[in-house]
């Protein structure tokens, strides 16, 4: 006898599934339970009525089931213990420090959960009801594992709204200050936990800065959307001349001087507020590296044609920014945009800004945003170094 509501998947519709995947999409549900909280845990079956996992359903999301486990195991402080450790432990293979993201979601099979490590403290988000509900248990299991961590809760995101989630920031343990410091690649971090963009800082760009600073010294460097001064910073401690950091956030500005300041890369740092396509176009100096990495333009599959002709237009500008023998370094984020489309935006740009470029590497998200093979969306980021001239 089962102790859990049941979904029933229709038939046929549990092969993604089976094949790596955790989402199961309303349309592909035969029987569910008319009762309970949205995110109640339920078992999932398939059309036969075999035992799929356990996970979490909402009746009103168009992601209507997320697996969490694929055993009928009970989810408690105990099995959070148990995948958290897991995720721990790729982390500390990964890297020598202790700032990372320290549970990517579905890749580290924990849907609808992100928590990031910034040394001692740690912020938390949850992205679906399920999670929502179990936030007592992860909790619990988070003190087990780092006692001494203070835990911000950052549920501001706006997917929030597709589940009808509330959206709020609280301390949950400690007293995490602000600015808070964190050392991440050699360098010391200011991050803003409660406020910041997402929940601070940017780890997902963590190696694309490696393969950037790489190719830094004694180069001039163009940071634009530089948040916390991330590439900018990094490049500028592994050698380069000036690096100006452009983003339109003053407060993320402030972060990126402090850590300029405290790293004692200040004399080397240049922060401008501005609007990127404003200051690409209205700028006349040229730098030996520009870096574009720009916030999710697609939101949509509707908005995604006019997002592709903003990609276009701001590696136009970028190239048309970068110095004969330099290059361009740029990023996308919004995951509806494939691979295949954004090679063929850079090609468009190249055209539009008669530049010659030779694209010498290819970025994915940093090792701490591992990609789940069996799940697309979980590959999101795409990187290009292209070579100018
Ligand atoms: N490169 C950063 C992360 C970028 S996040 C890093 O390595 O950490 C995107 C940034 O773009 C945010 O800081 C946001 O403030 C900025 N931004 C968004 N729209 C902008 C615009 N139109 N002009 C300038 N900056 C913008």
């Amino acid at each position: 006898m089962s102790s859990q509501p049941q979904v029933i998947l229709k038939s046929g519709e549990d092969r993604r599934v089976r094949r790596g995947h955790l989402w199961v999409f309303s349309n592909e549900i035969a029987e569910a339970p008319t009762e309970g909280l949205p995110g109640q845990l339920v078992e999932f079956l398939t059309s036969h009525r075999a035992f799929l996992g356990v996970g979490f359903y909402h009746p009103k999301s168009l992601i209507a089931g997320r697996l969490l486990d694929r055993t009928a195991a009970a989810v408690n402080a105990e099995f959070f213990v148990g995948r958290l450790r897991r995720a721990q432990e790729l982390r500390e293979r990964l890297f020598s420090d202790t700032s990372w993201r320290w549970v990517n979601g579905e890749s580290d099979d924990l849907p609808g959960l992100v928590i990031d490590r910034y040394d001692q403290a740690l912020v938390v988000e949850s992205t679906c009801a399920g999670m929502d509900l179990l936030l007592p248990q992860i909790v619990e299991a988070l003190g087990q594992l780092l006692p001494q961590a203070s835990i911000v809760l950052r549920n501001d995101a706006t997917v929030r709204k597709l589940e009808g989630l509330s959206t709020e920031v609280r301390v949950l343990r400690g007293a995490p200050e602000t600015p808070h410091w964190f050392v991440c690649e050699g360098l010391r971090w200011a991050a803003d936990l409660l406020a910041g963009q997402k929940t601070g800082f940017f780890f997902d760009q963590r190696i694309n800065r490696r393969r950037v600073a790489e190719l830094s010294s004694g180069r001039r460097l163009l940071d634009v959307f530089s948040h916390t001064g991330g590439f900018a910073l990094t490049a500028a401690r592994a050698g380069a001349t000036h690096v100006t950091a452009v983003d339109e956030s003053a407060s993320a500005l402030e972060r990126a001087t402090l850590t300029a300041q405290n790293n004692d890369l200040l004399n080397r740092f240049t922060a401008v507020r501005a609007e990127a396509f404003e200051y690409l176009t209205q700028v006349k100096e040229t730098y030996d590296l520009v870096v574009l990495d720009p916030p999710r333009f697609a939101s949509s599959k509707k908005n995604l044609p006019s997002a592709i002709k903003a990609y276009i237009r701001l590696n136009t500008l970028g190239l048309k920014r970068v110095s004969g023998g330099g290059f361009l370094a740029t990023a996308s984020c919004s995951q509806l945009l494939d691979r295949e489309t954004f090679r063929q935006i850079l090609s468009r740009a190249a055209h539009e800004s008669g530049r010659r470029v030779r694209l010498v590497h290819w970025g994915t998200p940093s090792m701490d945003h591992p990609v789940r093979p069996g799940m697309p969306e979980t590959d999101y980021l795409k990187f290009a170094i292209l070579a100018v001239g």
